[in-house]
């Protein structure tokens, strides 16, 4: 091994690297040694040796003396600096899975702190690249990150959708640009044997859920023949592939203009135009408008924006949850499938259940729970950082009582 760096030190109170030692990666404000590390010393986005009290270093992070997480651990030990050629390896060892996983390079490529690069997201679109920064140590790296995307695949672009709303609580301005490559030419995402149009600057998030990916996979057995309603369609991903496995008419719906234009386009260049529409509508009044006019769907797919942001949140957000489900199950036929899912980490995996099931006594129902969904393999879990876990679904047969 090569001789250690010098980082200046964050000191951490007695105990507190007790997580960091079980695998966690982060260190909260409140577990820093201040006397000895003032975080005023640092400004956001500095390279740390993050040390025990006892002055044994735990290895190489970043800081930001403004965040409730206000630092996060990079690379373990002192032997490697947190620099290009780290990111290189780390894009490498990430790149080998999806590999693996995936015959065609369209997926999440990096997973933040699941693939050892906390505060850093990047998915792939063939040779587009797009990414997204929520830290001050990652925003800091921005230029060494492009290089290193760069060296590994050489894409055609590299887009920095850096517009989250978490960037506010690390005091990083909010911006869509392209970071690397030439302006021009379009961004697809593929999925099975489909291809959708995707917007790097205007869209949701990076453009669009590889996540949900092979629980879509898994519609093809419950959809054929069927009246299907996809709910919060955005580009269509459920609903365009409920199509594809030959549903028999199915409505996908978002309450975005510009997602309903781009999901027209998508159904067209599918050739699905004859059995999959897309109409803009809120999903609430919509699906009272349906149950109004006893409209009933085979299978209704409801796959919302995160309700719950904040933790304080949970109770309005998991009766947002309840109430949706039940709205949903108004609209389904007498042997009807329920797809539900919740991207909030805060929405625990039974409380999503115990919601639909609450929701079907109300209505006086009964409902299997078939399939349990979670995000693809492409976004793993990190054992010790249950926020990494944080998409559930199920696939509910829901029948009179
Ligand atoms: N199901 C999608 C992802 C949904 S993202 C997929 O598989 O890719 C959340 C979507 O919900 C966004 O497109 C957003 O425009 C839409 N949305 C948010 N609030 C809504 C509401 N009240 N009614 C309908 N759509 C809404």
């Amino acid at each position: 091994m090569s001789e250690s760096i010098e980082y200046p030190a964050l000191y951490l109170k007695r105990g507190e690297d007790a997580r960091l030692r079980a695998g966690h990666l982060w260190v909260f404000s409140n577990e820093i040694d201040v006397a000895r590390s003032p975080l005023g010393e640092f400004a956001p986005g500095d390279v740390v040796a993050i040390v025990d009290h006892r002055g044994k270093a735990i290895g190489v992070g970043y800081v930001n003396p403004n965040s409730l997480i206000a630092a996060r651990l990079v690379v373990r030990g002192l032997e490697h600096p947190f620099d290009r050629s780290l990111i290189v390896h780390r894009l490498n060892i990430a790149l080998a899975l999806r590999q693996q996983l995936y015959a065609e390079p369209y997926y999440r490529l990096v997973f933040g702190e699941s693939d050892g690069l906390p505060g850093l997201t990047l998915d792939r679109f063939g040779d587009v690249v797009v990414g997204q920064i929520t830290t001050a140590g990652m925003e800091r790296q921005k230029d060494a990150i492009t290089d290193a995307i760069v060296k590994v695949l050489a894409p055609r672009q590299v887009w920095w959708k850096n517009d989250a709303g978490i960037r506010a609580m690390e005091q990083l301005p909010m911006y869509a640009d392209l970071g690397h490559g030439e302006y021009g030419g379009e961004v697809v995402a593929k999925e099975g044997g489909l291809v959708f149009g995707v917007d790097p600057v205007g869209g949701q998030k990076t453009g669009w859920f590889y996540d949900q990916r092979e629980n879509r996979d898994g519609l093809a057995r419950f959809v054929t023949g069927k009246r299907v309603l996809d709910m919060f369609s955005y580009l269509g991903g459920w609903g365009i592939r409920a199509g594809a496995y030959g549903a028999r008419e199915v409505d996908c719906v978002d309450a975005s203009a510009a997602a309903v234009e781009a999901t027209a386009r998508n159904i067209e260049r599918n050739g699905l135009a004859n059995r999959v529409k897309a109409l803009r509508a809120d999903a609430f009044d919509h699906l009272k408008a349906l149950r109004e006019a006893r409209e009933r769907y085979d299978v209704v797919i409801l796959d919302p924006p995160a309700f719950i942001k904040r933790r304080k949140d949970f109770k309005e957000g998991s009766l947002a949850y309840r109430r949706l489900n039940e709205l949903g199950m108004q609209v389904l036929a007498r042997d009807g499938i329920l797809v539900t899912c919740s991207c909030s980490h805060h929405m625990p995996r039974q409380a999503l259940l115990d919601g639909v099931q609450q929701g079907a006594r109300h209505l006086d129902r009964q409902v299997q729970m078939l399939v349990s969904l979670q995000q693809g393999p492409d976004h793993p879990v990190h054992p010790a950082i249950p926020e990494t876990d944080y998409l559930k679904g199920y696939i509910l047969r829901v029948l009179p009582a």
